[in-house]
């Protein structure tokens, strides 16, 4: 474990400093460099930009590493770190008096409260008890593939009883959160990655495309006004092929999808995006695709609409001014309203 965690900073480290600097000359004599991180959110995060330097570059890149990896400390369930009050210190403590918190947690779970009305309660982050179960199952899962089990009808249906984000109690003036149900946990995984981009890039002046394990979010057009290309990821082809393209001046492009986190019981890929009302895994879509001005609000639509029918996707698209692509469980893409004009042909 310290190993591998050693390994990953020293690759970091590589990375940034020394490696990956990509030349090409763009309208303003800028050129363009790119880094890749493997310290964030347990994904891969890589980053594109146009600087007058590399020095200029690096410095802005490393802001934005350093700033995602707060977020992601104080957003992490699973691990604790020295002299940090974060997601997994508030589920450990929070039902037995208020917990004193970082105001960008405080945000996170307004932000996240927002989100849960929104969507009809289906991106729910108080569902923690629910998702453990899955988490630990799908652990397993993947460690022993042979003996690969399911969680407990039982266990799921009692765990889905303590899942009222209402009783999460956040008091903005004194930073404090507390849980009116013990049982209750918190799971940001479905917001966190998505709102924690957008806070590390909103103060970035230069022109830069940044990727965190696909959750892609820029901050203005390229240097001769010419926008970026995202690729959305071709969920039945090979890796790294796309069937669409995305044009995007400043914005957000996040994908859920079925393929991305799984494991399979019975010959059967159980991924890990829960339906709050059957408790499995959603069973609408393979895909959404969404494209909004913030990431934080994309990452969080394209969790919903993976949890809904198209017509009430699109309605909630409409109130956000939205498009998204939806690819069918069958394959078959669905565009919605607006999205030919983004849609790089
Ligand atoms: P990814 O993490 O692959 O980018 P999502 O943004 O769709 O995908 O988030 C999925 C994560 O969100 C899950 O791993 C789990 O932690 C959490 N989650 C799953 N289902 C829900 C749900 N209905 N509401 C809120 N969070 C969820
Ligand atoms: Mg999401």
């Amino acid at each position: 474990m310290k190993k591998g965690k050693c390994l990953i900073i020293l690759l970091t480290f590589i990375i940034v400093f020394t490696g990956c600097t990509k030349k090409e000359s763009s309208g303003k004599d800028l050129e363009r460099y790119s880094a890749t991180f493997l310290s964030l959110f347990d994904t891969v995060t890589s980053m594109v930009g146009y600087a007058e330097s590399e020095e200029e570059f690096n410095i802005v890149s490393k802001q934005i590493h350093d700033e995602m990896l707060t977020y992601h400390r104080l957003y992490d369930i699973y691990n604790s770190y020295d002299g940090i009050v974060n997601m997994k210190d508030i589920n450990e403590n929070a039902a037995k008096a208020p917990v004193k918190v970082d105001p960008k947690i405080i945000d996170l779970l307004l932000f996240s409260k927002e989100i849960y009305k929104e969507t009809n309660h289906r991106v729910n982050i108080a569902l923690g008890s629910v998702l453990l179960l899955w988490h630990e199952a799908r652990e397993d899962g993947l460690y022993d593939p042979s003996s690969a089990y399911l969680p407990d009808m039982d266990e799921l249906l009692e765990a889905s009883k303590h899942t009222d984000l209402d009783k999460v109690i956040v008091d903005d003036k004194n930073n404090t959160v507390y849980f009116a149900d013990p049982e209750l946990r918190l799971d940001v995984g479905a917001i966190a990655k998505g709102y924690a981009t957008q806070k590390a890039i909103e103060n970035v002046d230069i022109s830069l495309l940044i990727s965190v394990g696909g959750n892609v979010a820029s901050t203005k057009a390229k240097p001769d006004g010419s926008e970026w290309i995202v690729g959305l990821q071709d969920t039945e082809g090979v890796d790294g092929s796309y069937k669409q393209k995305v044009k995007l001046d400043k914005g957000a492009v996040v994908t859920s999808g079925d393929y991305q986190r799984y494991y399979v019981v019975d010959d059967v890929a159980y991924h890990h995006i829960i339906d709050p009302d059957t408790l499995m895994p959603g069973r609408y879509w393979r895909a959404v695709s969404v494209i909004v001005p913030d990431s934080g609000l994309a990452d969080g639509l394209s969790t919903a609409l993976f949890l809904m029918n198209m017509e009430d996707g699109q309605k909630l698209l409409d109130k956000f001014n939205g498009v998204a692509l939806w690819t069918a469980l069958d394959g078959t893409e669905y565009k919605s309203k607006g999205f030919d004009k983004v849609a790089k042909d």
